[in-house]
Formats: C-alpha cells, structure tokens, sequence
C-alpha cells in the first residue's frame, strides 16, 4: 500500500503508551480516515508482572510485542516502527541516532502532527522524557515548511484526580507522582463507544494490566471520566483546539 502523507505520528517509548497514554487520540483520527503511524522505542521487555499466567519473564520482550500488534489493530494503526532500545535505558541510548530516526520517519511519513511525551513523562518516567527530548529535537530540526505541528500528552487535575481514584480502588498503595499541568490546550472528550474501544485497545496489553485497570471496569463513571479524558499540550500548531469533528485543529 503506498503511503498516505498527512496523517499523524504518534512517539512513544513502550507498548502499552500508545493505548493507555493516546488511546481516544488514536481512534478519533484513525476512525476519520486519518492515516496514523506510531514509533514505539522499546519492547518493554523491562515491565514483569508475572502477567499473563504462565508466562516466562524471559518471553516479555516476544510478548509485548504481540500485544502491541494486537493493540495496533485495535486502534486501526497504519503502521508500527518498534525499535529495540533498552526498557528502562532509553537515556543511556545515543540520543542523537533516536533523533536522527525519528526525523527519518517524519520525512518518509510527512505526518502532518505529531504527538509526543512533554518534559514530564507524564509521571516522571526517563524513558518517555527521553523520547520526548528526542522527538522535539527532530521536529525542531524539520525545515520550516515541512515542519509537522508538534503536541504532548498532559496530565491536567481530572485527570490525575482520575489515577488516584482508579489506583486507590484497585487497593493499590502505589501512587504516581503526577503533576497536572494548570492549563492544557486540548481536551480529548470520548464518547461512552469510543471509551469501550480504548479499553479493547488497552486489554491487548495483557501483561501489563494492573489489577486497578481490570477494578475500574465495574466503575463506568470512572471509566468514562478517566480514560474519556486525554489532555494535550500545542507545542507548535498553526491551529490548536479541536475542529468539529473533535481531531487536532490541523486536521480542519
Ligand atoms: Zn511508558
């Protein structure tokens, strides 16, 4: 199939980021015909869990990357780059060849956004900080008119009202040390079949269901206010909010 140009490019740092992270995002625009490609830096091979049964830590990276597969289809995705840079290790990786590849996929996709991790990995994870790094860099060094319009994931209050809620129902004592951001330029409001896709998209990722995602399925409320919420953040866009149909307002 020849590559559509002027789609989306969504960076991420491991399986799973793109559907718990982007989920709605994802859908919104792959379900609207809009061409969607994701880069995901590692195989999570770092993330046991013991989970699913019977599985072998030793297999993580091979099963990971199924799930991702999975999730891909799920979400409708166009294509999947998945690099084997270390789980955990991404900022002792060369961050300059990350940078250079990134840029390679925007100037082979032409993506006419990209969305990335902000400075705050959302709760302070190296990985996804570096792959934001990278990702911004790569952007950055796009000549002016090739230049795709560049936004992060964000945390805003509801939302990280949502992770203590969700975790706390889980009994989970873990808590992620969120820092919402006081003002976010883009809502990603999903409606109630929108939100069930997410979470299809999210159960691809077996492995990594903590036992509070699987607790807040008897909770629609929370599921609806929690995964029915992704903030964004414009970096740069010549058109930020969201048009009608509720996509990134470069895609009017
Ligand atoms: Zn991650």
């Amino acid at each position: 199939m020849e590559e559509q140009k002027g789609g989306l490019l969504v960076v991420m740092a491991h399986p799973d980021d793109e559907s718990m992270g982007s989920g709605g995002l994802i859908l919104r625009h792959t379900r609207a015909g809009i061409a969607t490609h994701l880069i995901c830096a590692t195989y999570g091979e770092a993330g046991w869990t013991g989970k699913p049964p019977g599985a072998k830590k030793e297999d993580l990276a091979e099963i990971r990357a199924k799930e991702l597969e999975e999730a891909a289809a799920a979400l409708a995705l166009s294509g999947v780059e998945l690099w084997d840079y270390p789980d955990g290790g991404v900022t002792r990786s060369d961050q300059q060849e990350i940078t250079q590849r990134v840029w390679d996929e925007i100037s082979k996709l032409r993506p006419r956004v990209v969305v990335g991790w902000g400075p705050d990995g959302a709760y302070g994870h190296p990985d996804h900080i570096a792959m934001g790094a990278c990702t911004d860099a790569a952007v950055a060094a796009m000549t002016e008119g090739e230049r795709p319009a560049l936004y992060h994931l964000a945390v805003d209050q509801p939302l990280a009202e949502f992770y203590r809620e969700a975790m706390h129902l889980g009994g989970g004592d873990r808590a992620l040390p969120l820092q919402p951001q006081e003002k976010v330029d883009v809502v990603i409001e999903l409606d109630a079949d929108e939100v069930m896709m997410k979470v299809r998209a999210i159960d691809c990722h077996r492995s990594q269901l903590e036992d509070w995602r699987i607790a807040i399925r008897d909770h629609p409320h929370l599921l609806q206010n929690g995964y029915g919420h992704e903030p964004y953040i414009a970096i740069s866009s010549r058109a930020a909010g969201l048009t009608e149909k509720g996509l990134l307002g470069e895609f009017a």
